[in-house]
């Protein structure tokens, strides 16, 4: 089987469009579709024709172009159940666990709850890719709009237990903002300080942050951290639940 080519650009202020490809088949995703203009360029830039969009959430900076895609490729759009009657043109619902093929790819389908109520990420796990979107960010995680601080901690340890290996594609461009918060939170993590003024480097020349590795957020992302006993201590939580800590953690972020 050969890899999976993948296209990121940005669109919008800062969400991040992917695309993927398979050599085999010919068959391209958009995940989600935050623009018409950006994708059709990335598209036409590499000689793609898109065939499905792979819809995380229903949000407007996820789902603006999901009508005039379809309209120009006939694409088959994907999304989650649970925001179906949300979503623009809809074809194909998925649930928690499902799994479908992309050509001869396994996706799965991993629920998200939290950023909104039915968000999913899509995981090809014999490629070791993730398409987080607006649920895990590099540093960070997705804002809290349709359920609570403890789903999502929920969410994000469903998305925890994926190789180190993997490597995860997210929504926006917030890599920045989250390191600069993320060392307030857990100030002694030396992994995390060098990280950071690489961000502050790589920022600085407008270079992307995209993809990241699992096992590298795991190490950094203090969201990821909240049983962490250093994280803990810093913000005098050391008897709190990890839930507990999580939603402090989000509510400092939000405050940022
Ligand atoms: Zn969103
Ligand atoms: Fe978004």
């Amino acid at each position: 089987m050969r890899a999976l080519e993948i296209e990121v650009f940005s669109c919008r202020t800062d969400n991040y469009g992917v695309l993927v490809h398979d050599p085999e088949t010919d068959l391209t995703a958009t995940i989600d579709a935050p623009e018409e203009g950006p994708i059709l360029e990335a598209a036409a830039r590499r000689g793609w024709k898109i065939t499905h969009i792979f819809t995380t959430h229903h949000h407007i900076d996820h789902v603006e172009a999901n009508l005039a895609l379809k309209e120009k490729f006939g694409c088959e759009i994907i999304g989650p159940v649970n925001e179906a009657l949300a979503i623009p043109g809809l074809d194909k619902t998925m649930a928690d666990g499902d799994e479908f093929h992309f050509g001869e790819h396994l996706v799965r389908v991993i629920e998200t709850p939290g950023h909104t109520a039915g968000h999913i990420c899509y995981h090809f796990p014999d490629d070791k890719i993730l398409f987080a979107a607006d649920t895990l960010f590099a540093l960070g995680c997705g804002r809290l709009f349709e359920r609570t601080a403890a789903d999502m901690w929920h969410s994000l340890q469903k998305l925890s237990v994926l190789p180190d290996e993997t490597a995860i594609y997210f929504g926006h461009e917030y890599t920045l903002s989250n390191a600069r918060f993320a060392v307030t939170i857990d100030p002694d993590n030396e992994r995390l300080k060098a990280r950071a003024e690489q961000i502050e480097a790589d920022r600085a020349q407008g270079k992307f942050t995209i993809p990241t590795m699992m096992g590298l957020e795991k190490e950094t992302n203090p969201f990821l951290r909240a049983a962490d006993p250093a994280i803990r201590r810093n913000l005098v939580m050391e008897s709190k639940t990890n839930e507990e800590v999580f939603t402090e953690i989000r509510k400092r972020k939000d405050n940022f």
